[in-house]
């Protein structure tokens, strides 16, 4: 017999391995099932590493080890919790707003619990599923309102409600895209209204809109061009005109306001962002916004106004596709009701939170975390925390930066191993995200709360040979 036969002789079988001490974690954690296949697995590649001549079959504590490891990789969720350091506090690949505690503990109960969602509990009748927000809406923007999936949602609908089979007028310069497939006129599309373009991309004028009204209008849309800014010689009909302009030709003003937000973001030091309250005061008959991007909740699609106009938009079909459910309206409901009290909103709103961090409190976290960041990288990076800019992100404010603080990484021996070095990031139990930006990975740590997680999940790091 020789010796390899015996080294393959030596192996456990995969029943001794599953009957060991050592297995009894593997088994609890993961079931029979998983963890004997994936024994079985472990025990295969060991069979494969031997007849190729590896010297000594693994020990069953080892082959135990390895089918832990693989099956606590399959394990891990694509979703798990990330550290976000890309300096974009609301982005969207990484989901947007992070919800207030009072409002994730309301989507808990709802979830774990029956709840009235749509039962009246005064009289035992059938209740409304917007009634939960629908009063608060109305205390923070003055007008009646419905929720729905998100803002493209609420566009969607409202554009189908108030110019289906009818014409919807809108600028050529407010025609945008906003991100992955959301392009204003396709949604005017499927939403069976005839777009009528007015003006040129830099400029329209009143009597643009005024010639383009006629009988088969249904309405007139302004979108807040949050993503873009075109300077230089532009014109735009200010809301409160177009507004004018709509009354006389008596179709409804849609304002889709995108990231609009609900106070005035300048208290905060951040610039001021068209409100929900201006637009409604400037005339606007609808006004669409989403709920998680400057409003710091859950994604949904707000739309307000006009109480003939919001009934007409919930009898419309189209709103049981786009509804919301339980754990969401929860969320919801408890965000808005933070807006109650402003005083104490930037404290209990993370978004609101992240964006309003000092520079100061930014450079300090930098520098306090900086020989931990250095000596996890490894010698063949340098770590030098620098200013930086961050973005409120979700196509708010894209040209408003606010100045932040942030660790920028560069290599020493170039470029490919910046990237396995993100990739390495990426890679960690929960995943650091930064930036490539002029040669160097930087972790802007406007969204970095939690440092102490930071620190132990960054200790973990194969530190990496420069070569
Ligand atoms: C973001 C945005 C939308 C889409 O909102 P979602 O909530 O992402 O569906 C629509 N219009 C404008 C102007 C936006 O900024």
């Amino acid at each position: 017999m020789d010796s390899k036969t015996s080294r393959l002789r030596d192996l456990p079988s995969v029943d001794a391995v599953l009957k060991s001490n050592e297995a009894a974690l593997l088994l609890e954690r993961f079931g029979q099932k998983a963890a004997t296949a994936a024994v079985r697995l472990m025990l295969s590649e060991a069979r494969a590493e031997l007849k190729v001549g590896a010297s000594d079959p693994p020990s069953t504590a080892k082959v135990v080890e390895r089918a832990f490891a693989s099956l606590a990789n399959d394990d891990r969720s694509t979703l798990r919790p990330l550290f976000n350091l890309t300096g974009t506090v609301l982005h969207t690949n990484l989901g947007r707003a992070l919800i207030a505690e009072a409002a994730i503990e309301a989507a808990v109960a709802a979830m774990r619990d029956p709840v009235a969602l749509e039962y009246d509990l005064s009289n035992g009748k059938r209740g409304e599923r917007d009634d939960h927000i629908r009063a608060l809406l109305r205390e923070l923007t003055g007008e009646d309102a419905t929720v729905v999936n998100n803002n493209a949602a609420a566009v969607l609908l409202a554009l189908n409600t108030l110019a289906g089979g009818r014409e919807a007028i809108v600028s050529r310069g407010e025609l945008i895209e906003i991100g992955g497939a959301f392009r204003m006129p396709d949604i005017m599309s499927r939403a069976g209204a005839k777009l009528v373009e007015v003006g040129t991309t830099n400029r329209t004028h009143p009597n643009d809109y005024r010639s383009a009204v006629n009988a088969a209008t249904g309405v007139i849309l302004k979108v807040h061009t949050s993503n873009y800014r075109i300077m230089g010689f532009t014109t735009e009909v200010a809301a409160r005109q177009l507004a004018e302009i709509a009354t006389e030709a008596r179709v409804p003003l849609m304002n889709d306001l995108g990231s609009g937000s609900l106070i005035d973001l300048s208290q905060f030091g951040l610039k001021r962002e068209p409100t929900v309250r201006d637009a409604i005061s400037e005339g606007a008959d609808i006004v669409t916004f989403s709920g998680d991007k400057l409003l710091g909740g859950p994604q949904a699609g707000f739309i307000v106004g006009k109480r003939e106009l919001i009934a007409a938009i919930n009898r419309n079909p189209m709103k049981r596709a786009l509804r919301v459910d339980k754990i969401r309206l929860a969320a919801i409901e408890a965000t808005l009701k933070l807006y109650r009290d402003p005083d104490r909103l930037a404290e209990r709103l993370p978004t609101l939170r992240l964006l309003a961090r000092s520079q100061a409190d930014i450079a300090a976290q930098a520098k306090r975390i900086l020989p931990a960041v250095q000596s996890a990288v490894g010698p063949g990076f340098s770590v030098q925390a620098r200013e930086c800019q961050s973005q409120i992100g979700s196509g708010a404010l894209p040209l408003d930066t606010i100045a932040s603080f942030c660790l920028a990484i560069s290599s020493n021996s170039g470029g490919l191993a910046l990237e396995r070095l993100s990739t390495d990031l990426r890679r960690l139990e929960r995943p650091v995200i930064g930036r490539l930006e002029d040669g160097a990975l930087i972790l802007d740590l406007r969204c970095l709360t939690d440092e102490a997680a930071f620190l132990s999940v960054l200790a973990n790091l194969n530190s990496h040979d420069p070569a």
